[in-house]
């Protein structure tokens, strides 16, 4: 069903035609971050959204909004209408019925709705719940606090140091009879695809409900629920070219019927009196107060967006831009790619030896490419690992040649760039920082810098020096030496962070506590862009460092 093997062929599987057709879909594509052109490599958070959809939901507004399942007048018809044959169009995507499609806002309130109206009925003290090592936050949290509540178990299954799951493992866990297994179609941090045919089929033998992930696999490839089998499958709009704010729960039939609603209210009941409420059947029941009408219609418009193209060819592109990827990253200095196994969608993580990931990440940024840093709502995962965090590199198939060029250009030029230098001369690496023509080379030069500093002795990292508020871990310590100057050292996790803090130093090192004019030196890095490019990725950083810096001059 789907190509998920990245074969080292470097077969393009859409002509450039095509791909720019296809493209001018999505008219955020062809906005500037800056004076750079976007490459959005971010799509496993969130994806783009076609003209379609937009079109759609402002349609929605335009002619159709009323109220659904009111209909006591033409819109309310045509609306309830509209909003039911969305229903039916995602049912039919996922090949079942539309009875078993509920409307939720995502993958994260899928899987409560099943931890909560489901599972907390069936769950007994010493019971257990088999969950992937690899399941985002999501889908481990409401089952862990279900667990809490109940008395029972968490069983983990790890992944092979090749990324693909541990099979041997799974079947090991599932002879202790747990009473869901909890399974990732596609891991969000890494991108493999798991063999969840077969995990469904043996958990079910073993006697275990199945709830599956199926987020990251909707935006790269078609999922036949027949085929598959779970008891329960979620997914979210926004990361499939819909909406944000509207996502699904498939769930068998037979099961949703003996469900007890999980929120009450309007919508979801027969009667209501005072002594006594009954309550409709599914899927209604699950979904009380008025739901998201145009997301449902804007999701209904992606599927058939997504249905006219040709997936096959969207994928076999997808994978190509992904091994071209991973082909120019292997000939980078320092750059580590986190194992996914062997199958995978197009997504790669990665970490770098010399540079955090956030200041990578941020890095590119300048350069108007998108990029994810961090743990992916996957600690447990990067603890596994041994990893605090990865650079997500995420495609769509709008993705192009071009993009993944500049992504490796960009990163060549930063690894290049911000190397350790023997003979780095701070005062011109310093220069090198204040004198640059634009924000991206002031930023390289400030990693560059960050990259050269010598070490600060260890004893500076204690919770008193700390800064708190910034986004990455750094400290300060001012003291006055002798002769009545002030000498300030500073460390920071980030070399970003260790390059702007040096900066810092330069302005404050002995001078007398009277010389510093900390208003002029918060208007240099104003002008220098520090805060106006930090700030979206650092919090306010610079305001942060500065109170605590005004804080320690004061008590000079
Ligand atoms: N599961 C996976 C695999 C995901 O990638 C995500 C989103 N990152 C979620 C669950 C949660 O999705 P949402 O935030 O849309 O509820």
């Amino acid at each position: 069903m789907h190509v998920g093997r990245v074969s080292g062929s470097d077969r393009n599987a859409m002509t450039e035609q095509e791909l720019k057709r296809l493209r001018a879909d999505f008219p955020i594509l062809a906005t500037r971050v800056g004076r750079q052109p976007l490459a959005y490599f971010d799509n496993a958070a969130t994806t783009q959204k076609p003209r379609v959809v937009i079109d759609t939901i402002s349609n929605y507004y335009r002619k159709k909004n009323a109220n659904v399942h009111r209909a006591a007048h033409h819109l309310a018809a045509e609306a309830t209408l509209a909003y039911e044959t969305a229903r039916a169009r995602v049912a039919r995507w996922l090949n079942v019925d539309a009875r078993e499609i509920i409307w939720t806002r995502g993958t994260t309130e899928s899987i409560n709705l099943v931890a909560q109206a489901f599972l907390a009925e069936r769950l007994e003290p010493g019971d257990s719940i088999l969950l992937m090592a690899s399941n985002h936050h999501a889908n481990i949290v409401p089952w862990q606090q279900l667990a809490r509540r109940h008395r029972s178990e968490l069983l983990i299954v790890d992944l092979l140091p090749s990324g693909d799951i541990d099979l041997e493992q799974y079947q090991r866990l599932l002879k202790r009879e747990p009473k869901l297994v909890a399974l990732t179609q596609v891991s969000n941090a890494l991108g493999t695809i798991y063999p969840i045919k077969q995990m469904v089929e043996e958990a079910r033998k073993a006697g275990a409900w199945t709830l599956v992930d199926g987020a990251q696999a909707q935006p790269h490839f078609d999922v036949d629920l027949k085929h598959i089998n779970p008891d329960f499958y979620a997914f979210s709009g926004h990361k499939t070219f819909a909406p944000t704010g509207i996502g699904v729960l498939y769930g068998r039939y037979e099961l949703l019927e003996e469900m007890p609603p999980w929120q009450t209210g309007g919508e979801m009941i027969d009667s209501v009196s005072f002594t006594q409420t009954s309550f409709a059947p599914p899927p209604l029941r699950f979904e009380a107060g008025t739901p998201n009408i145009c997301g449902a219609l804007g999701l209904a418009a992606a599927i058939d967006y997504l249905e006219r193209l040709d997936r096959h060819a969207c994928e076999a592109h997808e994978q190509h831009l992904l091994e071209r990827a991973r082909a120019g990253l292997q000939k980078l200095d320092g750059v580590s790619v986190l194992p996914a196994g062997e199958c995978r969608v197009a997504l790669l993580s990665c970490t770098f030896e010399k540079h955090q990931v956030a200041d990578v990440a941020a890095y590119l940024d300048t350069l108007g490419i998108a990029v994810r840093a961090g743990n992916h709502c996957a600690q447990p995962l990067m603890q596994l690992l041994n990893v605090d965090a990865s650079l997500r590199i995420s495609f769509a198939f709008y993705n192009t040649e071009q993009e993944v060029d500049r992504l490796l250009d960009a990163l060549a030029e930063l690894l290049g760039g911000a190397t350790l230098d023997e003979a780095a001369d701070l005062s011109n690496a310093l220069q090198r920082v204040t004198e640059a023509a634009d924000w991206p080379s002031r930023f390289t030069a400030l990693l560059h810098l960050g990259v050269n500093l010598p070490a600060v002795s260890a004893d500076l990292r204690q919770p008193e020096w700390e800064i708190t508020g910034c986004a990455t871990r750094s400290w300060m310590r001012l003291e006055r030496l002798t002769e009545g100057q002030l000498h300030l050292e500073t460390d920071a996790d980030s070399r970003l962070m260790r390059g702007l803090l040096y900066l810092i130093c330069a302005e404050v090192n002995s001078k007398r506590p009277d010389e510093i004019n900390l208003l002029r030196l918060e208007d240099k890095l104003v002008k220098m862009g520090f805060e106006a490019q930090l700030s979206q990725t650092r919090g306010n950083a610079v305001r942060q460092i500065l109170a605590h810096l005004r804080g320690l001059v004061a008590t000079q």
